[in-house]
């Protein structure tokens, strides 16, 4: 029987990890983690209470709720993929909206809140037998991973990819809102001094501007074949 691994994928956002995580994690028999769902469920818990609202957030109050915050994925058999619960709730609409977005990389920067998600990543994949999609996966989360993919692909392009899925959703938003949102949290996520973006030494880039989701999909399921085999 092939030997069940950890594979880390990282990248900025829209750079489409989620959808090579879940077909990866379909094929392998694999769980599927998307831990910006995570981060961005506190996010969305913050904007509730008050905690955040534009140019403004009260950390000293997040950081006293946090244990108070219990998150857990539950597989839907329909959708075939684990859809985000923040505290019970069933939060996989409210936190993708482009408002969530716009706030959760000033969650994602407080220590505290990366210390408690990192710790509960590490229990899911403690077994192995996972993809896990993010920003700090090959870095911080599992480092001993034995597959690690770093995704990149220009910020015109991925605005393009998330400006065309809000709008199938029915959001009313422009490009250059979803332009303006991808490049900040790309600044921010780069350049936070607790677990920035980085590429991995070991990770294996992956750039997709030109690359289509199959064309994608079959490279890093060779790479995936020469670990396992
Ligand atoms: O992957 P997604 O775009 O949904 O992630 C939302 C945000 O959550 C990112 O922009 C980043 O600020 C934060 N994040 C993070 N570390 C992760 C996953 C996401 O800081 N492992």
């Amino acid at each position: 029987m092939d030997k069940k691994i950890t594979i880390a994928i990282d990248g900025f956002s829209s750079t489409g990890k989620s959808t090579l995580a879940k077909q990866l994690a379909k094929v392998l028999g694999y769980v599927y983690v998307d831990t910006g769902a995570m981060y961005r469920a506190i996010a969305y818990f913050s904007m509730q209470k008050g905690y955040i609202k534009t140019d403004y957030l009260d950390k000293e109050s997040l950081i006293v709720s946090l244990p108070n915050i219990q998150l857990q994925f539950h597989f839907n058999v329909e959708l075939g993929f684990a859809e985000m619960y923040l505290n019970g709730e069933n939060v996989e609409k409210q936190i993708r909206t482009i408002e969530v977005s716009s706030f959760v990389s000033k969650v994602a920067e407080i220590p505290e809140v990366r210390a408690k998600l990192v710790e509960q990543q590490q229990q899911m994949g403690k077994n192995k037998g996972i993809v896990m999609d993010g920003r700090d996966i090959g870095t911080v989360v599992f480092p001993d991973a034995e597959l690690k993919i770093y995704m990149t692909a220009s910020a015109q392009t991925r605005a393009q990819r998330r400006y065309d899925e809000l709008i199938q959703k029915g959001d009313q938003v422009t490009f250059e809102e979803v332009l303006k949102n991808v490049e900040e949290r790309d600044y921010i996520d780069t350049h936070r001094s607790n677990s920035p973006l980085i590429k991995a030494d070991d990770a294996i880039e992956i750039d997709n501007s030109n690359l289509n989701r199959e064309e994608q999909f079959e490279l890093v399921l060779d790479l995936v074949k020469q670990k396992i085999s």
